[in-house]
């Protein structure tokens, strides 16, 4: 995976910490604390303090680059999808593992604003979470 052609098309610096960054989540394959991504930030740059690091998950979630989990615990998580396309992420709260959705219900959302408001949508976010197969299947092992 080539981060670098990543940052350079949207024409973000591709700084050692953002491709760290960005190299720390796609190898976890499941959404990471800011916490955790520091954790692990440590072990590349032995000075790089937490604020950092939120700053720039911010900074490439804020392009697109990777994707916000906002739990139902109420904590931030990051994740890294590769996938440009438009799509929906369901989210297994017991592996941490994120899939891609391609469904997305936006047309018939803004089908229902437009005739129930009378008002226009801009945009959407939707997150579904869930458990996922393999953690299911795993429970009813474990009983
Ligand atoms: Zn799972
Ligand atoms: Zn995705
Ligand atoms: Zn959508």
């Amino acid at each position: 995976m080539d981060h670098n052609h990543i940052l350079k098309e949207l024409k973000l610096k591709a700084t050692p910490k953002r491709l760290a960054i960005l190299d720390i989540l796609y190898h976890a394959s499941i959404y990471l604390s800011p916490d955790e991504v520091w954790t692990q930030m440590k072990e590349r740059f032995r000075t790089i303090g937490l604020p950092t690091v939120y700053r720039n998950l911010e900074e490439l979630a804020g392009r697109g680059i990777i994707s916000k989990v906002i739990h139902p615990d109420r904590k931030l998580y990051y994740f890294f999808c590769g996938n440009r396309e438009h799509h929906h992420h369901f989210v297994c709260t017991s592996c941490r593992k994120v899939n891609d959705l391609s469904f997305c219900a936006f047309e018939e959302i803004q089908k229902e604003v437009s005739r129930t408001l009378n008002a226009t949508v801009s945009s959407h976010i939707m997150q579904v979470f869930g458990i996922c197969s393999n953690c299911s299947a795993n429970k009813e092992e474990e009983q």
